[in-house]
């Protein structure tokens, strides 16, 4: 019988409402656990719960967070055979980017879930995606972080969150998901990672001062200049389309030439869910190109800041940052 670990970080599926809102009860969310007897069902994998401390609404989640969770799994690595983090969703496809980067030559399933409606209310969606996440860690088909939501597997470092309601709340829309669970889970092994062909090690991630630029119509570029500085050491910039940006307000180049001359990482992902940026594919990305900065591809901003944070903590020249950028190292691009 196989064995999973599940760790508790707070989210959605542990709360209860409070006075002012939602907000993490351990008690509550043990009492919830108690109270599922499919969880003790033979045909489950053997499990055993650990709480992170503290419990968290992951709008707080940080970089520390992280890496106390990665610790958990690399502490407890040998002794299980998968990995189930219950999580809030708001910032789940952050920290799933984060542990997919952070986790090198990863061969068990590391699957994060949480739930829309709390474990201890009516019409919880938290129990299934419990149990099949549990059902998923225990089979070993996968060797990857994943998100599993809603009767899906997504690669966890392709997902997005993309309903605050629905209990469809999570979708992957450049990459199929790994699997779906109907009657039976159906894997689609020709998309999964392959084995790994080191030992796995966990690489902690340093608080790198990072940045996002969301690009709109007006945007005025110049105010940006005073955070281009040399302590901003990455910069995501989210741009129109296949990667362009309005070049009819020139005040980008001088800012671009400041994050080079610093040697600030800049990467291009687009707005779009779906597709890919194209740099030098219209006259509004050229600039862009021109002054170094690197094609997030198809990447998610939720990887591209993950993947900075990883690359940054490896302490690689910027060069070689720009480089792995600009290369799939763990299926996100
Ligand atoms: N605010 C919650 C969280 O991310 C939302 C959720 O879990 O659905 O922790």
């Amino acid at each position: 019988m196989s064995s999973v670990l599940m760790i508790n970080t707070g989210g959605t599926i542990c709360m209860t409402r409070s006075e002012n809102g939602y907000c993490p009860d351990r008690t509550a969310f043990r009492e919830a656990l108690s109270e599922m007897p499919e969880l003790r069902s033979p045909d489950m994998p053997r499990w055993d719960v650990l709480d992170a401390e503290p419990l968290l609404d992951s709008s707080n989640m940080t970089v520390d967070d992280w890496n106390r969770l990665g610790s958990l799994v690399a502490d407890n690595y040998d002794r299980y055979d998968g990995f189930v983090i219950l999580h809030g969703t708001d910032t789940m496809a952050y920290t799933a980017s984060a542990l997919s980067f952070m986790f090198e030559e990863l061969g068990k399933p590391v699957i994060l879930t949480g739930s829309q409606i709390p474990l201890c209310e009516l019409r919880s969606d938290g129990k299934d995606n419990l149990i099949t996440s549990l059902l998923i860690a225990g089979s070993g088909r996968v060797r990857e972080v994943c998100i599993y939501f809603g009767g899906e597997l997504l690669r966890g470092n392709r997902a997005v969150k993309y309903s605050a309601d629905g209990f469809i709340a999570f979708k992957s829309p450049n990459c199929p998901a790994l699997a779906s669970a109907g009657i039976d889970i159906r894997y689609s092994d020709s998309l999964l990672l392959p084995p790994p062909s080191g030992t796995f090690r966990l690489q902690r991630l340093e608080r790198n001062p990072i940045g996002v630029i969301k690009v709109f119509p007006g945007i005025q570029f110049e105010l940006f200049g005073s955070i281009m500085t040399e302590s901003l050491r990455g910069v995501v910039i989210e741009t129109f389309g296949a990667g362009n940006i309005p070049t009819s307000a020139a005040a980008l180049l001088p800012i671009m030439e400041k994050a080079f001359k610093n040697g600030t990482v800049v990467v291009v992902c687009t707005q779009c869910p779906q597709g890919t940026v194209t740099l030098g594919a219209y006259e509004t990305s050229s600039a862009l190109k021109n002054a170094g900065a690197v094609s997030g591809g198809n990447m998610t901003t939720e990887a591209a800041v993950a993947k900075l944070y990883y690359l940054l903590s490896k302490n690689y020249d910027t060069r070689t940052v720009c480089a792995l950028m600009e290369q799939g190292l763990r299926g996100e691009r």
